[in-house]
């Protein structure tokens, strides 16, 4: 295996005209050409040699090739067809790379991952297409993978509102959401120069450390989400008003109020004031009352 290398921008530019590649912009295709953020993206993955990875969208294979470098196996899913030369070409020193050409949203990422590391836990790592930022990283969440981390280069607004706390603006559903399954860190900044082409918006790049369970417990899932998803839907609303509108629970207003206030909590309290551990609270006092 050689180094990395295809990060320089003018090697990128000449591998995509090499092969006669057109840019897919309905693929979120923007390239890494920054040596520095691959290497804050395998650092803030703490990639070693002992280590599996899934790498989402490698493109052209810049991050798979600094991936390999680091890792014990990386198996990359690539949705564009027209890409399959490119890597073959891009890949070719790097023994430890598979890829496999599909949409990620439709694999079967239990089968994948059983198939590919015999079940052991992965590391997922990508630069991940802005247009499927948060469904990827939800079924990666929800669904019970051997997953030990994801990180990823996301949309920097929304790696603000996954990690964000009670209180502050960014805070919202997705903050909890992904809280509840995994500990964010925010590793790095990354501004559009950083890419070719230059994507409209700025970047970060977040670490999500799953969570063996859950750091609250709820008798029902389903009723915590309920709640949140409600409280945030009308998020200028207070807590009774957006639950009693938006959450089917059965319940009059009034008996929502009651309900909230001998949790300990104002009638007029705001959903973005609460914590995971407000929410899982009061998921189980709604729970008990609406059986
Ligand atoms: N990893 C490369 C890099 O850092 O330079 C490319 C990142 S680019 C932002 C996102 C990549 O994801 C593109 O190559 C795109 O074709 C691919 N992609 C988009 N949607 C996908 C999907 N649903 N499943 C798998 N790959 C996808």
């Amino acid at each position: 295996m050689r180094e990395p290398d295809l990060y320089h921008a003018a090697l990128t530019k000449a591998v995509i005209a090499k092969h006669g590649f057109t840019i897919q912009k309905k693929y979120g295709q923007n390239f890494l050409t920054d040596g520095r953020v691959l290497q804050k993206i395998t650092d803030a993955a703490r990639i070693t040699k002992e280590d599996f990875i899934l790498e989402i969208g490698p493109g052209i294979g810049t991050l798979t090739q600094f991936l390999a470098w680091k890792g014990k196996q990386v198996c990359a899913v690539e949705i564009d067809r027209k890409l399959m030369d490119v890597l073959q070409d891009t890949l070719a020193d790097f023994e430890n790379t598979e890829v496999i050409c599909g949409d990620i949203l439709k694999m079967d990422l239990q089968g994948l991952i059983a198939e590919k590391s015999g079940g052991s836990p992965v590391k997922v790592v990508a630069n991940l297409p802005y247009y499927i930022t948060t469904p990827v990283i939800m079924q990666l969440l929800e669904q019970k993978l051997p997953v030990e981390s994801i990180t990823v280069m996301i949309q920097k607004e929304v790696a603000l509102r996954m990690s964000a706390l009670p209180s502050t603006g960014d805070y919202g559903a997705l903050s909890l959401a992904v809280q509840y399954y995994a500990r964010p860190y925010l590793a790095a900044n990354v501004p559009q120069n950083c890419f070719f082409p230059r994507p409209g918006v700025d970047s970060a790049v977040i670490r999500l450390e799953k969570y063996e369970t859950p750091p609250v417990t709820v008798k029902n899932e389903a009723m915590l989400f309920l709640l949140i998803r409600s409280a945030f839907q009308q998020r200028r609303k207070t807590l009774v008003n957006s639950i009693a509108n938006v959450a089917k629970t059965g319940l009059s207003k009034a008996q929502i109020a009651t309900l909230i206030e001998n949790e300990g909590y104002r009638a007029d309290i705001r959903g973005e004031a609460l914590s995971l551990e407000d929410f899982a609270k009061l998921a189980d006092a709604f729970e008990a009352a609406c059986h």
